[in-house]
């Protein structure tokens, strides 16, 4: 039998590499829904070569554009955000690989763990502001989270055969993205496009961008409590610049393991597809000669704020990292349009951390009313600095 398989963002830099899988293993996978948001050439692109069952474009306006380019083949069609979050509960579905990028993400995936479905999750701000509700989701719904994230994936890798052992601490590895080393002065006046020139990864805009000022690897940490039901001080981060050992567990035994490979997001996606499974590929395998040196460094917190602030909200709970992220989310838009500096976003975020209404046990409805006004207070002080 082949698993059926939603993805969710399909026309992004995971969506785009989680069909090339699928392609690549079409006697194990099948594609059942696909959805994307403003890129229709490529959405009905995608549509036409896969013919999946369902296709969902979430921006209303384009769906007549849509429908009319697919309507000579069995596919049927929806628009707007709200089938996005149901497609994901559709009964034929095995396997939903969400690949939306930021907040959006949260309501599908919701969708989709109540349907008791397997998730293969890219989309880590789901987890950074709904972790605790989204892992008692899960729980109650028998639905298993497989993390896509690089990191992650290494993590959940080297814990296989492991769960029963108690975990010391992990090392969450980060390249540094492309201001590795480079201090405050240096950094005043850089732009969006050196940001996006990221050294050993092609990835979407917001997440390049979130690697060039760590917060990233904040929101990976923040991932990661959830995932493996972590404290804080469990968590650390290392500068390995060359990318190749993905993450590290240690065990109390002082054991360490680690998971490698070169940077291809194809084999963490792979992985969370076949799981437990490994499935043959043809990916570039890796040479030692290549890489004869691997270096670790410490995370430079007084240059890439980020990082110290994403540990801040985690330690206070609440609602904190859901307002970090929709902060951080509007930072990243203003700075991609060249209306924040680069230093400025993590300014920003701290200023609305400070500002925003502190709500202890928030339940999904108070999430989403502070993601709203997040957005709202963080786009007033972005203006204002202007
Ligand atoms: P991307 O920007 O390339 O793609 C995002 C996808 O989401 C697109 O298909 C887009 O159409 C869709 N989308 C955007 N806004 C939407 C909305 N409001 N409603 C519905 N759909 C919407 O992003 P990406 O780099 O593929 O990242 C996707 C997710 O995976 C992010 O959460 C990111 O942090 C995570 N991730 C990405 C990588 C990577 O290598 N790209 C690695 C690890 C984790
Ligand atoms: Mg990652």
């Amino acid at each position: 039998m082949k698993k059926k398989i939603a993805v969710l963002g399909s026309t992004g830099s995971i969506g785009v590499q989680a069909l090339e899988v699928i392609k690549m293993n079409s006697d194990k996978f099948e594609l059942e829904a696909i959805t994307g948001y403003k890129n229709v050439d490529l959405l009905i692109k995608q549509a036409r070569e896969f013919i999946p069952n369902f296709v969902v474009i979430a921006d209303d306006n384009s769906y007549r554009k849509v429908s009319d380019a697919l309507a000579d083949l069995p596919i049927k069609v929806f628009g707007g955000k709200e089938s996005v979050a149901d497609i994901a509960e559709m009964s034929s579905i095995d396997i939903v690989l969400t690949a939306i990028v930021g907040f959006a993400g949260l309501e599908p995936t919701i969708k989709a763990i109540k349907a008791s479905k397997t998730i293969a999750l890219a989309n880590k701000e789901t987890l950074v502001v709904a972790g605790e509700y989204i892992s008692d989701l899960a729980n109650k719904s028998n639905s298993v989270i497989i993390p896509v994230d690089s990191e992650h994936s290494a993590i959940f890798q080297c814990l296989q055969g492991e769960f029963h052992n108690k975990i010391e601490k992990i090392y969450l590895t980060a390249s540094g993205g492309p201001f590795l080393n480079m201090k405050k002065s240096e950094l005043a006046n850089v732009k969006s496009v050196d940001a996006l020139k990221h050294p050993n990864w092609d990835m979407g805009d917001k997440i390049t961008i979130d690697s060039a000022t760590l917060m990233n690897k904040g929101l990976e940490v923040i991932e990661a409590k959830w995932l493996f039901d972590l404290n804080p001080n469990q968590i650390d981060v290392i500068m390995h610049p060359q990318s190749i050992i993905h993450s590290i567990v240690e065990f109390e035994d002082s054991s360490l393991k680690a998971q490698m490979g070169l940077p291809d997001m194809k084999v963490p996606i792979q992985y969370a597809l076949s799981y437990p499974n490994r499935m043959k590929a043809e990916f570039q395998k890796f040479s030692f000669m290549k890489y004869p040196i691997f270096t670790f460094e410490q995370p430079d917190l007084e240059t890439f704020r980020n990082l110290s602030l994403a540990y801040s909200a985690l330690n206070k709970g609440g609602n904190m990292p859901c307002i970090l992220n929709a902060a951080n989310e509007i930072v990243v838009e203003s700075f991609l349009r060249g209306n924040v500096g680069f230093l400025q976003m993590p300014d920003v975020i701290e200023q609305v951390m400070n500002k925003m209404n502190f709500v202890g046990k928030p339940g999904i409805e108070d999430l989403k009313i502070t993601d709203s006004e997040t957005r709202i207070y963080t786009s007033e002080i972005i203006k204002s600095i202007n």
